[in-house]
């Protein structure tokens, strides 16, 4: 699809993006070589070079670059993968967006708003019983149930709570991220000042022609440009953690992911800081919604095996975010190819979490999950693939973000606090909320970790044991 004539000039060139990836057809293993060498230095990719992964055929040298992805999520993250829980505040939208279950005509879902006490208890479930320590507040689009003083006042609420757990210590959400509707800097400016950890939006297609298809055009979410220039808006409102993404399924990936590091590579040159995070949603089926059935653009899994990988070499800095929408198979696979967060034990309809009998029920949900797994199972399958689990919130309390973060990660030196403060917060969720059962089975990859900082960052090493021990004591929330 060709774009059309009249569209307004932005970042995101369509014609240029399909020009480079016909150029760039049949690239030479020393062409994929220097790339490789040029990712592991953490340097982003150019759209030149990521129109060669793209079109990259030979499998030997796949074999590689996957090895690749991990090696860089390692260099930047350590070993740590980093849990949250989407909180879904409200299904009321008055877009028509012909994917999402949530649409306005979508009759047969049965809406709902959360009133601030109901947060409250959705809150309570999250951080008391099952110990999470950061979520993502996610809204429909509406100018009653979801308008800016709802959504600073639904980070209030959230931030408020604090639950005495079984053992005796207050536990508490330390970090809320939002995905809803692009904002003005004003608005923006007062999610600021509320605390907000990432603000998450997705272009959903970078494509505009098949953007404005699938956004009918009497709709606010119908703005092609409103929506690209978002996290424009949120860095020039000081907001410095920006999350963006593609929801794979509406068009051609390659084209997608060009563009996705074109507006990495937009908010770098502007801002001097790339996406905090980038999310791979996949279309999945939601109720009474066919047109997740009859896509062509349907993404399968070795294809976003390979967009995954891509994404990790282009943009090494980023974190990356893979969700329950996938299998537990998928995920699990794709945690070795430099995935760096996901969520667990997720409930997507609205109330879901302290109204258990609503769960997973088709008609309050946007969209049907892949991986029910508990925060408890997903623990124990990270650590049998050696992974450790992180509930790290320091970042950004601490004012490692933005282009301070980037340096940091560029010089290996955020992949130490990632490493300590894993080590802190598991232990934490361990003492807190982990049975017997669990505690023995998850008590050795804390060893190997605290072993592996002795060894390898010995100037850290005392510093570490004191706040372990304090954190044994019973103190809570000490972070490098
Ligand atoms: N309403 C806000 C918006 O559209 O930006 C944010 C909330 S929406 C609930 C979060 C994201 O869910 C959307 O940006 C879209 O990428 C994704 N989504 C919508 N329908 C989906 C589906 N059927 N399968 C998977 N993801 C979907
Ligand atoms: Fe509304 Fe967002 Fe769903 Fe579109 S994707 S219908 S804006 S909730």
């Amino acid at each position: 699809m060709k774009t059309e004539l009249l569209e307004k000039q932005t970042f995101i060139e369509p014609d240029k993006i399909f020009k480079l990836l016909e150029e760039n057809r049949n690239p030479s293993k020393q062409q994929i070589r220097e790339i490789i060498s040029k990712s592991l230095e953490i340097e982003t990719l150019t759209p030149q070079e990521v129109a060669c992964l793209i079109n990259l055929k030979d499998e030997d040298l796949w074999h590689e670059i996957f090895k690749t992805a991990l090696e860089i999520k390692k260099k930047v993250y350590d070993n740590r993968i980093v849990v949250f829980a989407p909180l879904y505040i409200t299904s009321y939208c008055i877009n028509n967006c012909l994917y999402c279950g949530f649409r306005k005509t979508n009759t047969v879902v049965q809406r709902k708003v959360l009133t601030f006490d109901e947060i409250k208890k959705e809150v309570q479930v999250l951080a008391g019983d099952i110990g999470h320590k950061r979520v993502i507040a996610v809204f429909g689009e509406h100018p009653k149930y979801s308008n800016i003083d709802y959504i600073v006042k639904t980070l209030q609420t959230i931030y408020s709570v604090k639950v005495t757990t079984k053992t005796g210590s207050l536990a508490s959400i330390r970090r809320v991220n939002v995905n809803c509707a692009p904002l003005s800097v004003e608005e923006l400016k007062l999610l600021k000042q509320a605390g907000i950890g990432t603000y998450q939006v997705f272009q959903e297609t970078y494509h505009p022609g098949m953007y404005r298809k699938i956004h009918p055009n009497n709709t606010p979410k119908s703005n092609y440009e409103w929506r690209l220039y978002c996290m424009h808006r949120a860095l020039e409102a000081g907001i410095e953690d920006v999350g963006i993404g593609v929801l794979y399924g509406l068009y051609d990936w390659r084209f997608e992911i060009l563009a996705l590091v074109c507006h990495a590579r937009e908010l770098e040159e502007k801002y001097g800081v790339g996406p905090h995070t980038v999310s791979f949603p996949r279309l999945e089926p939601a109720i009474n919604t066919p047109f997740v059935e009859k896509t062509p653009y349907k993404v399968k899994d070795e294809e976003l095996k390979k967009i995954i990988t891509i994404i990790r070499l282009a943009i090494p800095y980023t974190g990356m975010i893979i969700t329950a929408r996938e299998s537990k198979e998928f995920r699990d696979e794709v945690f070795k190819l430099g995935i760096t967060q996901t969520d667990a034990s997720s409930k997507i309809g609205v109330g879901s979490y302290s109204q258990p009998q609503q769960q997973q029920q088709p008609n309050l949900q946007q969209f049907i999950l892949g991986d029910t797994r508990t925060l408890e199972e997903l623990i124990l399958d990270l650590a049998k693939m050696g992974y450790i689990t992180s509930f790290c919130t320091a970042g950004y309390r601490c004012g490692r973000t933005g282009d301070k973060i980037m340096n940091l990660i560029k010089c290996g030196k955020e992949a130490v606090f990632c490493k300590l403060n894993a080590i802190l917060t598991f232990r934490e969720w361990i003492d807190d909320f982990a049975t017997e059962e669990v505690k023995k089975e998850v008590e050795p990859i804390i060893e190997k970790e605290l072993k592996e900082v002795e060894q390898k960052l010995p100037k850290w090493f005392p510093h570490l044991v004191e706040f372990y021990n304090r954190i044994k004591n019973g103190e809570r929330d000490i972070y490098f």
